[in-house]
C-alpha cells in the first residue's frame, strides 16, 4: 500500500512526537522496528487482508442511499459500511492488525484503555481469537455506565480493571494502562485504540485503517465511474476519518472531519478541538496536539451524546491536515445528531452509531447546496445497536421506559425471594 503522509522523526509538522518515560523507549523502539519491517513486507499485508476477509467480513459494502438521495434531490449519497465489521465498527481493523504484530513480536499479553467499552470489546475479541492474555483499563464511572460492554469483555476472557484515580474516566484509564505497560513491557503490548498517542501509533493505526479508503475508492469508481466530491467522517481520536481519507489525499476530493459539538460550542460542554479556537497546543498522553485544556494545562471535561467522540485530544495527523487546510473540520450538536439518526433509520433502514451519525448530520447541512452530478461519501464507522439506551432516552420512548421499569421490578422480586 502507498503511504501519502510520512512523519518526519515521528512528527507531522509541529504535531506528534513520542513523549515517553525513559523506561518505555526500548519497547517502543521494538514496536517501530517490527512495524516498519512488516510495512515493507507484502506477505504481511496479505495475511492482514485474509483475516479481515475471513474473520471480520471485509470488504465492507458501499451502499447507494437511494432514498436519502431522493429525499434531498441534489447529489448522490453513498455510505461506506464499517458497521458491518465483526464487533460492529471500524475498530476491528486496528485491533486485528495490531494482534498480528503482537504475534510477530512474540508477546503473550495485551492491554488496552477503553472509555465507552467499544475498543475494549474489540481488543478482548482479538485476544480470544489469537490466544493472548488481556487486561482492559476502564474508569470506574465508565464501568458503571457501560455494563453491557463490561459483561462481554469478561465473557471474552479479559480482566476488566476499574480505575478509581482522578475523574475515573478515559484519561485516567490511559494513565493506568501506561503504568501497566512500564511494568510488564517484556510480555505485553499496549493496543492503542485510535490514531493518537506516541509515534508510531498514529502512523500504525492509520496504516491499518487505510483499508477503509482503499476499498471505498475502488467501489465508488466501480459503481459510479467518478470520485466523490466530498467525504464526511466523524472525529473522535481520528482513526476512522484517517482511514477513509488516506487514499483520497492526493485526489481533488474535499475531506470533512466532523467533531462532537455536544450541547453547543457556547456552552463549553462539547468535544470540539479542531473546528474551534477553544483548544490549544499541548503535550499529554505521550504526544503533541490540540487539547481541550484550561490555562494551567489541566484537561477539561468533554461532553457528547456519542461516548466514542468524547475525548480531549485528537490525532496529530488530523491537526496537521487541518493546519494545512487539506481537511476541513466542522461539528454537529447532540440535537442535530438525534434528528439525523431518525431520518437515516426511516429512509434507509440503517442504524448508524451515534458517533457515525455526526458525519451524516453535517453532510445533511451541506447536501442541499450540492448539484445533481455530484457525489457525497459518508463513512458509517459503526452500528447503533449499542446506543439503544441513549437513543431511547433522547427520543423519550414511552414503551422503552415501561420495559426498563418492568425489568427493574423483576429483579426486585428476585431479591425478595
Ligand atoms: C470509537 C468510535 C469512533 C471514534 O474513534 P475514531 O478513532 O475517531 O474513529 C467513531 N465511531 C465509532 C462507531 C466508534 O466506535
Amino acid at each position: 500500500m502507498k503511504q501519502h503522509i510520512t512523519p518526519n522523526n515521528g512528527y507531522y509538522g509541529q504535531f506528534g512526537g513520542a513523549f515517553l518515560p525513559e523506561i518505555l523507549i526500548p519497547t517502543v523502539e521494538e514496536l517501530k522496528r517490527v512495524f516498519y519491517q512488516v510495512k515493507n513486507d507484502p506477505q504481511f499485508w496479505n495475511e492482514y487482508l485474509k483475516i479481515m476477509q475471513n474473520y471480520s467480513g471485509r470488504p465492507t459494502p458501499l451502499t447507494y442511499a437511494e432514498n436519502l438521495t431522493k429525499h434531498f434531490n441534489t447529489c448522490k449519497i453513498y455510505i461506506k459500511r464499517e458497521d458491518l465489521n465483526h464487533t460492529g465498527a471500524h475498530k476491528a481493523n486496528n485491533v486485528l492488525g495490531q494482534g498480528l504484530l503482537v504475534k510477530r513480536m512474540g508477546k503473550t499479553r495485551v492491554i488496552a484503555e477503553t472509555g465507552a467499552g467499544q475498543h475494549g470489546v474489540a481488543t478482548a475479541t482479538m485476544a480470544a481469537k489469537f490466544g493472548l492474555e488481556c487486561t482492559i483499563y476502564m474508569g470506574e464511572i465508565d464501568v458503571e455506565r457501560q455494563r453491557p460492554n463490561v459483561f462481554w469483555m469478561r465473557q471474552l476472557g479479559a480482566e476488566v480493571v476499574p480505575v478509581t484515580e482522578g475523574s475515573r474516566t478515559l484519561k485516567d484509564a490511559i494513565n493506568e494502562a501506561l503504568r501497566d505497560w512500564v511494568t510488564n513491557m517484556d510480555t505485553t503490548h499496549y493496543v492503542l485504540g485510535t490514531a493518537c498517542g506516541p509515534h508510531p501509533f498514529p502512523e500504525m493505526v492509520t496504516y491499518f485503517q487505510s483499508l477503509i479508503g482503499q476499498e471505498a475508492k475502488k467501489q465508488i469508481l466501480e459503481q459510479t465511474d467518478q470520485l466523490p466530491d466530498k467525504i464526511f467522517a466523524c472525529v473522535g481520536g481520528g482513526s476512522n476519518a484517517l482511514g477513509i481519507f488516506h487514499d483520497f489525499l492526493p485526489e481533488t476530493v474535499e475531506l470533512i472531519g466532523v467533531e462532537a459539538e455536544g450541547y453547543g460550542k457556547a456552552t463549553g460542554k462539547h468535544a470540539v478541538r479542531l473546528s474551534t479556537d477553544d483548544a490549544s497546543l499541548g503535550v499529554a498522553q505521550g504526544y503533541k496536539t490540540f487539547f481541550l485544556q484550561n490555562s494551567d494545562g489541566q484537561m477539561r471535561e468533554t461532553h457528547s451524546v456519542a461516548a466514542g467522540l468524547d475525548y480531549v485530544g485528537v490525532s496529530p495527523l488530523l491537526s496537521y491536515l487541518g493546519e494545512n487546510k487539506r481537511v476541513r473540520f466542522e461539528s454537529a450538536t447532540d440535537e442535530q445528531v438525534t434528528a439525523a439518526l431518525q431520518l437515516i433509520i426511516a429512509k434507509e433502514g440503517l442504524i448508524p452509531a451515534l458517533e457515525s451519525t455526526h458525519a451524516f448530520a453535517r453532510a445533511f447541512v451541506e447536501i442541499p447546496k450540492m448539484k445533481k452530478d455530484q457525489i457525497v461519501l459518508i463513512n458509517q464507522s459503526g452500528r447503533g445497536d449499542k446506543d439503544i439506551f441513549t437513543i431511547a432516552d433522547a427520543l423519550e420512548s414511552e414503551e422503552w421506559k415501561i420495559f426498563i421499569q418492568q425489568k427493574a421490578e423483576e429483579y426486585d422480586v428476585k431479591k425478595i425471594y
